[in-house]
């Protein structure tokens, strides 16, 4: 496997990182891993040299880090590198920082983690550090070697990360980054914002939540001219990776032949050449201007109030709109029950407060209704 080091150091990071969000589950509607098969997957990317794993104490409704610990138990310790996240959305007072952090390496079973974040920082979010001496807690944890390397998954504005990046002493930042947000979500301002800074950045979302594995017909047909072997997803690797200042490229993978059609584009990763760059970005674009909703599934909208099961909708109608089947709308639509569809919505707006990808739900909501018209 290709890997970069972090810094100047001996710690060689695999260009592929597995993150653990979307791990096999027994029962699609409900949080719990399918641990047999997730078991499988983790000793097939080990076998393979990924040597990064990423997990949150809240991924999988806090089950992602139970299991991770198990899973890794059997490698050793300095055969890999472990990253979790401090989910400052739960912290409520400052008692909770330490609470949440010795609970965090019980779950992964480990004395420190290689690489620590503070969790989904957006424009408004890193408050409740302040108000709760969360950066206290985890500089001292760093100084004590519970924490081998500091930094925070970003999703608010230029001018917010720079003004992070230089208030504290970072070691890595992750953000979001993927050939649609390069423009759309300001990722390459914010990409140099890290390398003037000397700043690693690890990236999340390198295939928007699996959309750009799929993409639309016209969008798909310009990279499979060139490449009719290779997978949608591998171009969008092998974009971010081949940004230099990149350490790793994160991929939440749920099934084996993800696995191993990433390991293959990655084992021995080439950068994307000039021609094929120019082919991404055309891509890229075609894909943008389709109607679909940017939404990456990522849940931090839930729970609404009122019951709507946003990205379940989200996700209907961009499967809709790339192409999928009108009877799966129908099918899923109906499945979720009027209690869980957009017609609860009372536009109280508590969502888009929390979507980093600053979707304004309601009015996202109203092109769920007018397709439900159209189909049912
Ligand atoms: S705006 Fe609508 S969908 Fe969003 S939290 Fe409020 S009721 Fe739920
Ligand atoms: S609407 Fe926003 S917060 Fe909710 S799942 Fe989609 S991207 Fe995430």
């Amino acid at each position: 496997m290709y890997k970069r080091n972090y810094r100047n150091t001996e710690d060689a990071i695999s260009i592929l990182g597995f993150g653990c969000m979307r791990l096999p589950k027994i029962n699609p509607d409900r949080p719990e891993i399918d641990e047999v098969a997730a078991q499988a997957l983790f000793d097939y990317a080990f076998e393979h040299g990924i040597n990064y794993f990423d997990t949150a104490f809240n991924y999988h409704q806090r089950l992602s880090e139970p299991f991770v610990g198990k899973a890794l138990k059997k490698y050793p310790r300095d055969q890999f590198y472990l990253a979790s996240k401090m989910p400052g959305f739960l912290v409520k007072e400052e008692k909770d920082v330490d609470e949440i952090f010795e609970k965090q390496l019980e779950n992964c079973q480990v004395d420190y983690f290689d690489f620590y974040l503070c969790h989904a920082i957006s424009d408004e979010s890193f408050k409740v550090y302040d108000d709760c001496n969360i950066m206290e807690h985890l500089l001292k944890r760093r100084a004590d070697g519970q924490i081998r390397h500091l930094g925070f998954s970003f999703h608010g504005s230029p001018e917010k990360l720079e003004e992070l990046v230089e208030r504290y002493d970072w070691d890595f930042v992750q953000l979001q980054l993927n050939y649609v947000d390069w423009n759309v979500q300001n990722a390459k301002r914010q990409y140099e914002i890290l390398d003037a800074h000397g700043l690693p950045c690890i990236v999340m979302e390198p295939l928007r939540g699996g959309t750009l594995a799929v993409l639309c017909d016209e969008a798909a047909a310009v990279l499979r001219e060139s490449e009719p072997d290779k997978s949608l997803a591998s171009w969008g690797l092998r974009y971010a990776a081949t940004l230099p200042n990149v350490l790793t490229v994160l991929s939440g993978m749920s099934a084996m032949d993800q696995v191993a059609d990433n390991i293959c584009t990655m084992e021995n990763f080439e950068p994307l050449s000039e021609s094929e760059m120019a082919l991404v970005n055309k891509a890229g674009d075609i894909f943008t201007k389709t109607k679909t909703i940017p939404c990456t599934g990522c849940r931090y909208c839930m729970d609404c109030p009122s019951g709507v099961e946003i990205p379940g909708l989200f996700k209907l109608y961009n499967e809709y709109m790339l192409g999928e089947d009108k009877n799966d709308f129908v099918n899923g639509y109906k499945a979720l029950g009027p209690e869980k569809q957009e017609s609860q919505c009372t536009a109280c707006d508590q969502c888009t407060e929390h979507c980093p990808q600053s979707i304004d739900v309601p009015e996202a909501l109203k092109k769920v209704t007018a397709l439900a018209e159209k189909l049912l």
